[in-house]
């Protein structure tokens, strides 16, 4: 049987307003990225650091499909704190004992919305002398950018609205759904 079949939670898809990308969809996309991110770094190690809680599900399926030797490296980093609104502030939980001076990172994060959190983590991890950083996102909200950042791969663009499911919050909660959509008002 596929590890990646899913069940449709009927249950908590009831709080959905409308499914935005489905889970098949999103599934047939993380392959893509997968398939990418490989041929890239053919013959190299990765260093992967991944934004948790939001890339949580991405960055499961994604990696689980990676034939590369890897580093996983966990970090919290957020610049909003429960509500939909961003604060403008970033804090990053950093990982102690990890070297990355020399190593090829890959950054992953769930979403790229003001830049404001994957610009500082990029500026915090480019201080390290890493070998190459590269920026992956699951998705990408199509608005003005306040925060330059350099996206590498991308699974999807999609409009301003804010998103729930596949791993993304609203206050802790829908991260269990298997698709991403947009939240009933
Ligand atoms: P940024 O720093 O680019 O503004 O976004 C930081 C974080 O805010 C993202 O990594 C993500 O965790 C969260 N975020 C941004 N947009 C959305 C959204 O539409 N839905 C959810 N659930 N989180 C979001
Ligand atoms: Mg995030
Ligand atoms: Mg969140």
């Amino acid at each position: 049987s596929n590890i990646l079949a899913m069940p449709v939670l009927s249950g908590v898809l009831s709080d959905l307003h409308r499914v935005l990308l489905s889970a098949e969809s999103i599934r047939s996309r993380v392959t893509e990225m997968a398939r990418t991110i490989e041929r890239d770094y053919a013959g190299k190690e990765i260093t992967v650091v991944v934004l948790m809680d939001g890339a949580l599900f991405f960055v499961a399926d994604l990696l689980r499909q990676i034939d590369l030797p890897m580093r996983i490296v966990t970090l919290g980093a957020s610049s909003y704190h429960g509500g939909t609104e961003s604060t403008g502030q970033v804090k990053i939980n950093w990982p102690a004992g990890v070297e990355f001076c020399g190593q090829d990172i890959l950054l992953l994060d769930d979403i790229l919305d003001t830049g404001l959190t994957l610009k500082a983590l990029r500026d915090r991890l480019q201080g390290e002398s890493p070998a190459t950083l590269k920026t992956a996102v699951l998705l990408d909200k199509k608005r003005p950018r306040q925060h330059v950042v350099p996206l590498n791969y991308c699974g999807f663009e999609i409009e301003d609205e804010f998103v729930v499911g596949y791993g993304m919050d609203y206050q802790g909660r829908f991260r269990n759904l298997p698709c991403i959509g947009i939240l009933k008002p």
